[in-house]
């Protein structure tokens, strides 16, 4: 150790590489010179020495990054062979949903709505916005009942910043009292969204909004939940080439 005018640093020291003896560099920290390592040698040895280091710091980066973007596919539920999902619309998809839009897909088997609708979702993830996928039949079975456990998993549906709910109006096993928690997770949805905040859905169907209601439940949810997506979800009709919008059903 060396005492300078300020402070103590560590003295001169050789380049484990060449042997060149280096001069220790100090920085201000609020007005105290503190040791800030030594200067960095020139020869070959060194640079290379640097060169590992920060290779190797890129692929701990990148390790953590990768593991961090495991985490949050998991947490989203989106299914793992959704999980590489692409799609032509995804990209334009995404940027409605940033903006807040709900969209419902609709279409037959085979028309790709939830590679759509994941493909979209990962971009969002990506973009930062949380992410919640659910599939529909599985969600109302797990709301037969109604516990500690369903409590958290639809106030976590409900506060994400989209909620993809895929397969709505599959032949299930919806009784009218999970029907009616469904449409309370949209309507928190839709009541809670500020123009800061919006929480858009996307939906899934192989039926329009204005059948979905009896296929949900033969009783009042199933209806409401049917207008409260005419009201949050613009209706793309998936059964070609073409981005076709059909506002009305
Ligand atoms: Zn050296």
């Amino acid at each position: 150790m060396q005492t300078t005018p300020r402070g103590f640093v560590s003295g001169p020291k050789p380049c484990p590489h060449c042997g060149r003896v280096l001069q220790p560099l100090t920085a201000d920290l609020n007005g105290r010179e503190v040791f800030a390592g030594w200067e960095p040698c020139g020869c070959d040895g060194a640079a290379a020495a640097r060169a590992e280091w920060e290779a190797e710091r890129r692929r701990a980066d990148e390790a953590a990054s990768a593991a961090s973007w495991e985490r949050k596919l998991d947490a989203s539920g989106i299914p793992p062979r959704f999980r590489d999902a692409r799609h032509p619309w995804a990209r334009r998809l995404a940027e409605r949903i940033a903006a807040g839009d709900g969209l419902y897909l609709h279409g037959g088997n085979g028309t790709g709505k939830t590679t759509l609708a994941c493909a979209a979702a990962l971009i969002c993830l990506r973009n930062g916005m949380s992410v919640r996928f659910a599939v529909a039949t599985k969600l109302l079975d797990e709301l037969r009942e109604f516990g500690e456990a369903q409590r958290e998993l639809l106030a976590a549906l409900a506060r994400c910043d989209l909620l993809v709910v895929d397969d709505l109006g599959k032949e299930g096993a919806a009784t009218p009292r999970a029907a009616e928690k469904l449409f309370d997770l949209f309507n928190d949805r839709y009541n809670s969204q500020t123009l800061v905040h919006p929480r858009p859905f996307v939906v899934t169907s192989n039926f329009p909004r204005n059948e979905v209601a009896v296929r949900v439940s033969d009783g009042g949810s199933g209806v409401a939940i049917a207008s409260r997506l005419r009201e949050t979800t613009e209706a793309v009709l998936m059964d070609g080439d073409d981005w076709r919008i059909h506002g009305k059903n």
